[in-house]
């Protein structure tokens, strides 16, 4: 069976690599069944193949959601109000989503997880397996080293990218947090500056950096006495986001409605 997939944000960075990812694909899983961007995008009204750079695919670029007929499953990769305006309308519509969107607010995270108590909705600030690892690496990590160790993450990001932290640092830290058994509300530390103090034994420390083209660095620090250990991930091309994104469209579009994350698209455990 093929899984028609509707891009949201087709002219982003990010949608260009999702409609290459689509094409790429050897057998016929996956096809483009529809492109959206914003109002007035110059991309509009454009082939997405040729948007993309994989050659005309037959899939004109428009602007509004895509109709059920086009399309089984929505990959949204655009900016917190329009994934919210696409997760109410697909609930509407019963289509599946998945939301790689990062910087949604608290309430804007509420009403995606309302949304997904109608439609099944993928939402992951990083769909790279590595990443997906190295969640489950650092709570095992963070468990074993115990309270003696100081907590702390630097991202590095290219220098167009909107929110600080990234999505990939916030999760990495409530992982963190999840495994401390710490309230990461009360104790993450964005910022340091001026006569502070010395540092708390519970804060966890998340720091952002940007510039150039960096596509994603995340490292996390277990700093203890006499000892200290790091753990960084790098993300060299946008390829690793934009292949798990349309596994995640194939998986999702056969599940029941609720809330997933890259770990269960994978297949692995949770704890
Ligand atoms: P980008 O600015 O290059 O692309 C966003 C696109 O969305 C733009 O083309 C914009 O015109 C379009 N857009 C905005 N409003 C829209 C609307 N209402 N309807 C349709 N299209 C609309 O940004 P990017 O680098 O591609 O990143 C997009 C988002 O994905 C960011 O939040 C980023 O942090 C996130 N991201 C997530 C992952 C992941 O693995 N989950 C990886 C990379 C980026």
């Amino acid at each position: 069976m093929t899984t028609r997939i509707g891009v949201l944000g087709a002219d982003g960075r990010m949608g260009r690599a999702i409609m290459r990812a689509i094409a790429s694909r050897d057998n016929k899983s996956a096809r483009l069944g529809a492109a959206v961007e914003r109002p007035g995008s110059p991309a509009l009204g454009q082939d997405a193949g040729v948007v993309a750079g994989t050659g005309a695919a037959g899939v004109i670029i428009g602007q509004g959601l895509p109709e059920k007929a086009a399309a089984d499953v929505w990959i949204d990769f655009t900016v917190p109000a329009a994934t919210l305006a696409a997760a109410q309308a697909a609930a509407a519509r019963g289509v599946a989503m998945v939301v790689g969107t990062t910087g949604l607010s608290a309430p804007q995270k509420a009403e995606l997880a309302a949304a997904a108590k109608q439609i099944p909705i993928v939402f992951a600030a990083n769909t790279s397996v590595g990443v997906t690892v190295l969640l489950k690496l650092i709570s095992d990590a963070a468990r074993a080293l115990g309270p003696g160790f100081d907590l702390e993450i630097v991202e590095t990001h290219h220098r167009a990218k909107r929110d600080a932290p990234s999505g990939t640092a916030l999760r990495l830290a409530e992982a963190l947090a999840e495994a401390t058994g710490r309230d990461l509300g009360a104790t993450a530390r964005y910022e340091r500056h001026g006569d502070i103090g010395a540092r708390s034994d519970a804060e966890i420390g998340i720091q952002s950096l940007r510039g150039g083209d960096v596509v994603g660095e995340h490292t996390i620090y277990f700093l203890g006495q006499g000892e200290r250990v790091e753990i960084t991930h790098r993300a060299t091309s946008r390829d690793t986001f934009a292949h798990g994104a349309v596994r995640a469209a194939l998986w999702v579009s056969g599940q029941p409605p609720g809330l997933y994350d890259m770990r269960d698209v994978l297949g692995f455990a949770t704890s």
